[in-house]
């Protein structure tokens, strides 16, 4: 819940407290971030962020801020510590990873008692970083930094960015780039790959430790319970299916469904190479290194559920086999119905019929057959007129390169829509308020980085301002709603950032 509060916090008085920092020392690596070898510039700052740890959205442009959050100091309170944990990725389970580039500073605890863990990502080498090096580039910063906001405009769980710091230090990936740090903040970080590690290697008595405090923490009402392992892991399946029956509706892909990039919360965590997509393809892969698809949009309900049975693995030690099963046995049809419920509403059925799948599915294929833009189509299906004189529809006809099929789907449409009596202008209304106008597309997010990269910082804070509010026409915005232009198609990201 987010509470209003009259408190405005400098970023002197913010307060900061590290519960994690009490786990056992084998939970993570204590140590401070690596500032930036040249000052660090504010990119820029969420004020809607900012509110949930009463941060006065003043303090933005003092330096202070941009030195905090760029690593280079410290405020009471925090502990900085790099997690530990494990996961599986690609299938293969790698038996330790960790934050390897990000820390986390600690928890700013709000008036109402709430604690955010703010987690700075690129803030220089941990114990956990491998081969690589601690830093992360501008570009995919922003690419973070936009897609919270994106997919908060959204209402789809997510991470939050409070804030973006540049730098002029070089970092070096395919090119030679500029170093960023982004604070991202949610209730917690911990991922299945958290629970995995103590489970392979053995360690129960960490795993129910890991437990005890995560269910104590973010799911108390199982404390008392008799079972509350396997009623956490219940929710947690909740929380995940209905996570990504919520990017289904909306044709994004994350990428990089490893089992250390799933919350434990049921959040969108560790935007990579994720995408919007332009023309609906079913078997779009948003990752240009996953060259077997094994995340491709299509796939990403049953990865949910093959990345569940991993958690219920780790968690045998602490609860009876057949608890979890039960657990996982209900993640098909909570995705069913979630998924279900909100296409309905993009077609906006105010009613459930049993043909609706039916109805959802065919248009999905005339989609897929005419390379249809998602978000333009059902955007403009809202303003179909449900009489008989088709002339009213043609604009949305010449999406479809075989107008006789959608023609036919059309009359099962119209059909569909009389049975519940469903009045043209009620319906456009509320298919409006589900299908957005605006999403953050590969090539919008490519136009704020170029101009980024010229020190233009312009089209971060414009982007930002629409996507808040995806939903709502917007003046003078009309491009930001058109298709991709030729260049911007098809544009390639990789895990590299
Ligand atoms: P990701 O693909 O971003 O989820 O990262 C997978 C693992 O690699 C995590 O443990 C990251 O912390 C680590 N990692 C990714 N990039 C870097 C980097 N530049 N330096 C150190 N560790 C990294
Ligand atoms: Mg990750």
């Amino acid at each position: 819940m987010v509470h209003k509060t009259m408190t405005q916090r400098t970023v002197e008085t913010l307060v900061f407290d590290n519960t994690y920092a009490r786990l056992p020392q084998a939970f993570y690596a204590r140590l401070n971030p690596t500032p930036f070898s040249t000052p660090p510039h504010l990119v820029h700052a969420n004020p809607a962020a900012a509110e949930l740890i009463e941060l006065d959205p003043e303090q933005f442009a003092r330096p202070e801020f941009a030195t905090l959050f760029g690593g280079g100091a410290l405020s009471p309170g925090m502990e900085p510590l790099a997690m530990l944990y494990s996961g599986h990725q690609f299938g293969v389970y790698v038996p330790q990873l960790g934050d390897g580039r990000a820390i986390l500073l600690g928890e700013a605890r709000n008036e109402h008692g709430e604690r955010w863990d703010l987690h700075l990502k690129g803030g220089g080498m941990t114990p956990f970083s491998r081969d690589g090096d601690g830093r992360a580039v501008l570009r995919s910063t922003i690419r973070e930094y936009l897609c919270c906001a994106a997919m908060q405009g959204l209402s789809i769980p997510t991470t939050q960015a409070l804030c973006l710091v540049g730098s002029d230090d070089k970092v070096y990936r395919e090119q030679i780039e500029t170093g960023a740090m982004v604070v991202r903040m949610a209730p917690s970080h911990v991922r299945f790959g958290s629970f995995e590690i103590f489970y392979y290697r053995k360690q129960h008595d960490h795993l129910k430790t890991l437990a005890d405090y995560v269910i104590q923490q973010h799911f108390p009402h199982l404390c008392e319970g008799s079972d509350k392992y396997a009623g956490f892991f219940s929710e947690v399946v909740e929380r995940t299916a209905a996570l990504i029956a919520q990017w289904q509706a909306v044709g994004w892909a994350h990428g990089v469904m490893n089992t250390d990039n799933m919350s434990i919360l049921g959040l969108t965590l560790d935007y990579g190479p994720y995408g919007f997509m332009d023309d609906y393809d079913a078997g779009f892969i948003c990752n240009h290194s996953d060259h077997n698809g094994r995340y491709a949009f299509n796939q990403q309900p049953y990865i949910g559920l093959w990345n569940l049975s991993c958690l219920a693995q780790a968690l045998l030690p602490l609860a009876e086999k057949d608890a979890l099963k039960a657990g996982l046995d209900t993640y098909q049809p909570r995705f069913e119905r979630e998924y279900l419920q909100r296409m309905r509403a993009k077609l906006g059925f105010a009613e459930e019929k049993p043909e609706d799948d039916e109805l959802i599915r065919d248009f999905l294929g005339l989609l897929q057959g005419s390379h249809a833009d998602y978000t333009i189509v059902f955007r403009e299906l809202s303003t179909f007129s449900s009489s008989s004189d088709g002339a009213m529809n043609d604009r949305l006809r010449e999406h479809f390169l075989n107008p006789d099929r959608f023609d036919a789907w059309v009359v099962r449409y119209r059909d569909r829509l009389r049975i519940e009596h469903s009045h043209d202008g009620e319906r456009c209304d509320r298919m409006n308020r589900v299908n957005p106008k605006y999403v953050l597309r590969n090539y919008l997010a490519q136009t704020a980085i170029e101009k980024a990269q010229r020190k233009d910082f312009s089209e971060i804070g414009r982007l930002f301002t629409l996507l808040q509010n995806p939903f709502t026409d917007q003046p003078g915005m009309e491009d930001y709603a058109l298709p991709p232009p030729n260049w911007g198609k098809h544009l390639s990201v990789s895990c590299s950032s």
